[in-house]
C-alpha cells in the first residue's frame, strides 16, 4: 500500500500568471482517478489553498484533502481541522470585517478571503495612503492577538498564531492511516513542501519538482523531477 501525497500548483498543475488560472489538464485528471480506484493506493492532495477549492480543482472521489497547509484535512474517516485555527474563527470573521471598511478608505487595494487567512493586496494601491494604512493595519495587530500578520510583497497576510506545516499534515495523515501501514510517497515543489520532505526523511520518498524561478538550490527531497509533465510520467509508471 503506497499513500501517495500530492502538492498541486507546480506539482500536478503548472505555474500560472494568476492562482486561478491553475487547473488540472483532462489526461492529469484521469490519471488521478485511476489511482484514486487502486486498491494499492491511497491518494491524498495538500496544499495551501483552501480545502473547498481544492476539491473543485481535483474532483475524484473517496481521496484525502489537506487545505491551508494541512490545518484542514478531509477524508474517508477524517475530519480534522486545527483546534487553534477553529477558535480563531471568530477573530479572522471580526478582522476581514475592519479590512472591508478600511478598503473602502483605500482605493486599489484587495482583499483575498483564504478562508483560515485573509490578505490586504496594495500593489495597486496609491503610496500617499501607505501611511495611513499601516497605521491601521497595526492597530488589528493588537487588537486581534490570536491572529499572526505577516507582510510580504505589496501584502499583508493574517492567519491564526498555530504553528502547522505540511509536514505535521503528512504526520496527521501518517498517524490515522498507520493499521493499514502504508508506504509514503510525497511530491511538491515549492518551500512549504520542504517541511513534509523533512518529515519523510528516512521512512518514505520524497521527490521535488524541478522549477527555474527556485533553480537547483538544496532541499530535503531525496529525488528530483524536471516538471509537472515528468510528474505525470512518473505516476503513471505506478499504475
Ligand atoms: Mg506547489
Amino acid at each position: 500500500m503506497i499513500l501517495l501525497m500530492l502538492d498541486f500548483d507546480g506539482t500536478l498543475a503548472p505555474i500560472r500568471p494568476r492562482p486561478e488560472m491553475a487547473k488540472l489538464s483532462a489526461g492529469a485528471l484521469n490519471l488521478l482517478e485511476r489511482l484514486g480506484r487502486s486498491p494499492d493506493v491511497i491518494l491524498a492532495i495538500i496544499s495551501g489553498r483552501k480545502l473547498a477549492e481544492l476539491k473543485k480543482l481535483v474532483p475524484v472521489r473517496g481521496i484525502y484533502y489537506a487545505g491551508c497547509h494541512g490545518l484542514e484535512i478531509n477524508g474517508p474517516g477524517i475530519k480534522f481541522i486545527h483546534p487553534r485555527a477553529r477558535a480563531a474563527l471568530p477573530d479572522l470573521k471580526a478582522l476581514k470585517k475592519d479590512l472591508k471598511s478600511l478598503k473602502g478608505q483605500l482605493p486599489g487595494a484587495l482583499i483575498e478571503d483564504k478562508g483560515f487567512s485573509v490578505a490586504f493586496h496594495f500593489r495597486n494601491m496609491a503610496g500617499r495612503h501607505i501611511a495611513f494604512m499601516n497605521e491601521q493595519i497595526s492597530g488589528m495587530q493588537k487588537k486581534y492577538p490570536r491572529l499572526l500578520c505577516q507582510p510580504g510583497r505589496k501584502v499583508y497576510d493574517f492567519r491564526p498564531k498555530v504553528s502547522w506545516d505540511k509536514g505535521r499534515a503528512v504526520k496527521l495523515l501518517l498517524n490515522k492511516l498507520c493499521s493499514k501501514k502504508p508506504f509514503p510517497v510525497y511530491i511538491g515543489d515549492d518551500a512549504t513542501d520542504e517541511d513534509a520532505f523533512r518529515a519523510l526523511r528516512g521512512i518514505g520518498l520524497t521527490i521535488l519538482v524541478e522549477n527555474p524561478e527556485r533553480g537547483r538550490g538544496r532541499t530535503a527531497a531525496v529525488y528530483r523531477l524536471a516538471s509537472p509533465a515528468k510528474v505525470l510520467t512518473f505516476l503513471k509508471s505506478l499504475l
